[in-house]
């Protein structure tokens, strides 16, 4: 067991987790969903859950399914068949994330947001009694953008802050966002062999947001921008952040555990 790092101590003491994951973390390039990862990310959520955690998913995926489903070997550029095909996938993800978290007894509910809950306050109260509610019944609820109705005005346009906003709403003290990297890098990990993994941030300064948007610097297809505006806003209402490598969900029991894993944004 490796150490437990000193701001990690009281992770076991979490009671209310928000896990997001990737497009990249859920299906292979060719858009076909990758099964195993989905089963075992199922069976570590559905344990946590057992062990009396309240736990959130929120997923992508619904555009990249779609047109895995359809066979199409590049995502349109164009709203309305983005729009259709987040239509088809979302059914297919939810199917399996539910067939899944049936073999562990679990129930799920299917929520999907816009942006209008964080610009209207009816809505925003909405949103997080239904959240409440479902937590309080012993559901997990998996949230992804509503992306079929979602257009330039009302999106979120990315998962991460979706993840962050639901982070808020619900009151959660730790997000996991799972991608396809390991963790914020001090450089380039692609470029540059001497990269090193940053363990704890204590703040977004203008050196952390350069190492994310810095030229060549754009590691892993969700970006690093948008998971430093998750941070950002989990930072803001007193929430941990962890950022980590998504291809061992099991990782998440690790974590919590207090292992030095991926980066740490300390609320
Ligand atoms: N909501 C989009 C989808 O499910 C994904 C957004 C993102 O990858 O951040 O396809």
């Amino acid at each position: 067991m490796q150490h437990v790092e000193y701001m990690r101590r009281h992770f076991k003491n979490k009671k209310r987790i928000v896990v997001k994951v990737g497009t990249s973390t859920l299906s292979y390039p060719n858009g076909r969903l990758n099964l195993q990862r989905i089963a075992n990310l199922s069976y570590v959520l559905s344990a946590l859950r057992s062990r009396g955690l309240d736990v959130i998913l929120v997923t992508s995926g619904a555009i990249g399914v779609g047109a895995g489903r359809l066979g199409l070997l590049k995502k349109p550029t164009e709203l309305a068949a983005k729009q259709a095909l987040a239509a088809i996938g979302q059914a297919e993800l939810i199917k399996i994330y539910r067939k899944f978290f049936e073999e562990y007894n679990q129930n799920v509910a299917q929520v999907l947001l816009t942006k209008d809950i964080v610009m209207e306050e009816e809505r925003h109260r909405n949103a997080r009694n239904t959240l409440l509610n479902l937590l309080k019944m012993g559901i997990i609820p998996i949230i992804n953008e509503n992306d079929t109705i979602s257009t330039y005005e009302i999106e979120f346009g990315d998962n991460d802050t979706l993840s962050a906003v639901v982070a808020t709403l619900a009151q959660a003290d730790l997000l996991i966002l799972m991608s396809d990297i390991d963790g914020l890098y001090s450089a380039d990990p692609k470029q540059n062999p001497q990269a090193e993994i940053i363990r704890t941030v204590s703040g977004i300064t203008p050196e952390i947001e350069a190492l994310a948007t810095g030229a060549g610097t754009s590691f892993g297809t969700g970006g690093m921008v948008t998971k430093l505006t998750a941070a950002k806003i989990c930072f803001k209402e007193g929430i941990d952040t962890i950022l980590t490598n998504g291809n061992d969900p099991s990782i998440i029991f690790r974590i919590l555990d207090g292992e030095e894993i991926g980066t740490h944004f300390v609320a």
